[in-house]
């Protein structure tokens, strides 16, 4: 790394590919480059049976029962979408209910406004003070109409990770479908679909070090079956679900990502915890007026989601030159609007418009970390005395 490339913690918007699986990802470009689906010859052969491998190793993962369980898409966002409107649409006539949670991302909060505009009624619950979901809300929401729960396991904000498993066990006794978004979850913190009681999972190879353009949906088969419309038609692949031709580099790259997370799962995990610790500890210690935001335990080990009081984020990023960080999702971040996970804490505006979010990843050093708790420090002391000064350069 050259001495003027920036410190990457931005670790939820994306990550790198880790070079061993670019390394088993390279062959299916220029060697192994059947289509899976051609069942005629060879190299058709070989595709498939690194897809029919790929997807074993991908429900082993999840601790899914079946292979044919995971569906491939092109990443997490397609893998909502098919979820939501999926399952919505095949059961319209009879139950026409959604309830998910204000916190959720885009990729499931536009769909629910969709399906809402198609005529479904939706249940948005709040969260706590902390970002949490309460299942008990839930199970209150819940009714005759109702045909699909969708909470995510990790919020890509705020790190929280929310009581799926509670929830799971309250929608399979009301014998309603549970999806859950688990894009920041799957590699990070351990995931059972059958323990968790859940019956779709969304996930992506790009936030778990693989490449981007990859995805898939968990769609349980057996107690209950569960039933999809699928959004796209042409060709019956992926259990006739997702039409098109399986990219077979990108799901083998996936595949060997999911395994090197999990294989290394809690050794990561106390890692990340330990850069994360060390980072907040110094922050608190030597800046006054430092919070966090969101659950204090109950988040990924990798996240923290902090605000300084009097200190605006965006011109504190743009200080921060060497260190490449954000204020919220990359997802919304073409507009200004300040994030609708925090207001959903119902934190004061001034916290709002000061957060940080701090994704710390594989790459990531020690050393590192007390670079940036550095330049934090220097920056935030520099940004009030700028606003506290004699000649103040605010706009306001
Ligand atoms: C990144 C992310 C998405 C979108 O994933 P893509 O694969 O980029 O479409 C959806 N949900 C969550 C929670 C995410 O973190």
């Amino acid at each position: 790394m050259t001495l003027h490339r920036p410190i990457y913690l931005d670790h939820h918007a994306t990550t790198p590919v880790d070079p061993r699986v670019l390394e088993v990802m390279l062959p299916y470009f220029t060697e192994e480059y059947g289509n899976p689906s051609s069942a005629s010859h060879a190299f058709g052969w070989a595709a498939e049976a690194a897809v029919a491998d790929a997807r074993e190793r991908l429900a082993a993962a999840l601790g899914a029962a079946d292979p044919n369980e995971i569906t491939f898409t092109s990443g997490t966002t397609e893998s909502d979408n098919m979820a939501l409107l999926g399952v919505a649409r095949s059961m319209r006539s009879r139950r026409d209910h959604i309830i998910t949670s204000s916190i959720e991302h885009p990729a499931v909060l536009d769909v629910a406004r969709v399906l809402e505009r198609e005529g479904f009624s939706i249940s948005l619950l709040p969260v706590d003070g902390d970002g949490l979901v309460d299942p008990d809300a839930v199970k209150a929401a819940i009714g005759d109409r109702t045909a699909l729960v969708s909470v995510m396991t990790a919020n890509s904000e705020i790190g929280v990770l929310q009581p799926v498993a509670e929830i799971g066990r309250i929608c399979r006794e009301r014998e309603v479908l549970f999806h859950t978004d688990a894009a920041q979850a799957v590699g990070k913190v351990p995931v059972n679909v059958d323990d968790w009681g859940i019956d779709l999972l969304s996930f992506c190879a790009h936030k778990l070090y693989g490449p981007k353009g990859v995805g898939a949906l968990y769609v349980r088969s057996r107690r209950p079956r569960t039933r999809l419309e699928p959004l796209m038609h042409g060709g019956g692949h992926e259990h006739g679900l997702r039409p098109g031709t399986v990219p077979v580099p990108l799901v083998v790259g996936f595949a060997k990502a999911v395994e090197l997370c999990i294989d290394g799962l809690e050794a990561e995990a106390r890692r990340m915890r330990e850069m994360r610790d060390r980072l907040w500890d110094r922050l608190r210690a030597e800046v006054a007026g430092v919070h966090l935001n969101g659950h204090a335990v109950r988040r990924l080990p990798g996240n923290l989601n902090i605000s300084f009081d009097g200190v605006e984020a965006d011109p504190l990023l743009v200080a921060l030159h060497g260190v490449a960080l954000s204020t919220g999702s990359a997802c919304s971040s073409a507009s200004p609007e300040p994030s609708h996970v925090l207001r959903a804490l119902q934190l004061p505006e001034e916290r709002i418009r000061g957060a940080l979010r701090v994704g710390i990843g594989r790459g990531n050093t020690l050393e590192e970390i007390d670079r940036v708790a550095d330049q934090l420090i220097e920056q935030v002391a520099a940004a009030r005395a700028a606003r506290g000064g004699p000649r103040l350069r605010s706009h306001q």
